[in-house]
């Protein structure tokens, strides 16, 4: 029986202390958290804004307490302030020093908010999305009264955060300085579809140029872009982007890339320091490289794997993926691999259901794929990019080609991405 500590309660670290309790009933497991709430999912910020769940669903698990009290965890409700990594020594706020064992680093990551000229760290217009507080503290403006938004960075977040906002009737606007919606996913026909779609609900698109100035303008904000013209807004919400959370180490201990480097049983290159979820960068399957990809399911998997480990079960991650799956104003959007791939596009739009898939099909396999409004086709063609990434110059067996024909794919398209 040994000790451990895990440093931060979110998904990947309350994953991490379930499966080493499971693995091992007499771990002593200690749990530091500086979040005033329970373990919760950053996904559902957006959905409690919407108003479509309450605030305690963002937390699934339950209480903290009560979490800690079933799988037997000493909670810490502070910071950690500094990992000493080769002593395996964690200094949090209270000015306690204590070494463990083991370590498991589960901090998560935070938005990217970049200096911009005329925006201060204060400005109390601004707004990003990441933990129930964020939520709070845009629900409360929305419903003081606002009468526009801007939402910059047509990511994941941003789009659920201008969803939140039109379920409020918000006139919003969303802008990116790249050329279209989830640029690193959509292919450009789909996404041109997505920004017709999302310009008859009234949102309002710029793309194509960044933004060069935020200044604070009668209660409200008048934001400029590069290209000169401005927008004045009574709120902005910057989706620009996440960076891992990482403070606490001297990254002249690890190996870091954008991210804590890890091996496939979660660990670090420092003995029995492991990290989970999106502080870390683990290996993905299409690049073949280390790759922070920062997805709830990662970050469930990376935790019981380093849990388990850790209790000497021997583990491993089964990879990353790039993928995307999400439902927004009305629309499906599933993304699977590297949208820069290059090859032979195939696509195919259902004759009287609408929806759409498009495919990059490779030398070797397939690159890239979209499904625009078939969410069902999404598991199928997923295990099929798995497969032919897997095994380069294979095809798809019966069961994969019967799933994807069950989805409504028809046979000479599935004959195409099933690599026969
Ligand atoms: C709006 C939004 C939409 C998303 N949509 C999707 C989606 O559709 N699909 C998907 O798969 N993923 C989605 N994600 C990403 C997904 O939510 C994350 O990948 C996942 O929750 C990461 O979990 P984590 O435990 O690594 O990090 P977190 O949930 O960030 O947990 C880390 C915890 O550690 C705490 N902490 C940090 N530093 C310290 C410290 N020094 N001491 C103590 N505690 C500390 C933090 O306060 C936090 O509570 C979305 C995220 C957001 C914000």
């Amino acid at each position: 029986m040994g000790n451990t500590a895990i440093v931060g309660f979110g998904g990947a670290g309350y994953h991490a202390a379930r499966a080493l309790r499971e693995a091992d009933p007499d771990a002593e497991i200690h749990v530091y958290t500086d979040s005033p709430d329970a373990p919760y999912n950053p996904m559902l910020t957006t959905y409690y804004v919407a108003g479509r769940i309450d605030r305690e669903t963002m937390m699934p698990y339950g209480p903290a307490e009560e979490i800690a009290a079933k799988l037997g965890l000493c909670l810490h409700r502070e910071r950690v302030l500094r990992l000493r990594a080769r002593e395996r020594t964690l200094v949090t706020a209270s000015g306690e020093e204590r070494r463990y064992d083991d370590i498991v680093l589960a901090t998560g990551s935070h938005p990217l908010v970049p200096p911009i000229e005329g925006l201060s760290a204060d400005c109390g217009a601004v707004y990003v999305m990441r933990t129930p507080a964020d939520a709070d503290r845009l629900l409360a403006r929305i419903r003081e009264g606002i009468s526009s938004a801007l939402v910059i960075g047509a990511s994941w977040v941003g789009i659920k955060v201008v969803e939140a906002l039109c379920a409020h009737g918000v006139p919003t606007t969303l802008a990116d300085m790249a050329p279209r919606i989830f640029p690193t996913a959509t292919l450009p026909p789909v996404a041109e579809e997505i920004h017709r779609r999302l310009e008859a609900q009234g949102i309002a698109l710029r793309f194509g140029s960044g933004i060069a100035s935020i200044v604070p303008s009668g209660g409200g904000l008048v934001s400029t872009f590069s290209d000169g013209a401005s927008l004045r807004t009574d709120v902005v919400a910057l989706c620009l982007g996440l960076r891992p959370t990482v403070d606490i180490v001297d990254p002249a201990e690890f190996g870091m890339g954008k991210g804590l480097r890890v091996d496939l049983r979660m660990r670090t290159g420092v003995p029995h320091i492991y990290a989970v979820g999106d502080c870390c960068e683990a290996y993905e399957m299409i690049t073949r490289q280390s790759m922070n990809v920062n997805l709830w399911a990662n970050a469930f998997e990376q935790g019981e794997v380093a849990g388990r480990n850790i209790a000497g079960v021997p583990a491993q991650f089964g990879g990353n993926f790039i993928h995307n799956i999400t439902h927004f104003l009305g629309m499906d959007f599933v993304g699977l691999g590297d949208n820069r791939s290059e090859g032979r596009t195939v696509s195919y739009r259902h004759p009287t259901e609408g929806w759409q898939l498009y495919a990059v099909l490779t030398g070797s396999g397939i690159g890239c794929i979209n499904l625009l409004d078939n969410h069902a086709a999404s598991g199928p063609a997923k295990a099929a990019l798995i497969k032919r990434l897997t095994a380069p110059g294979t095809e798809i067996g019966p069961a994969a080609r019967l799933a994807l024909r069950e989805s409504g794919l028809p046979a000479d398209i599935i004959a195409e991405i099933g690599g026969y």
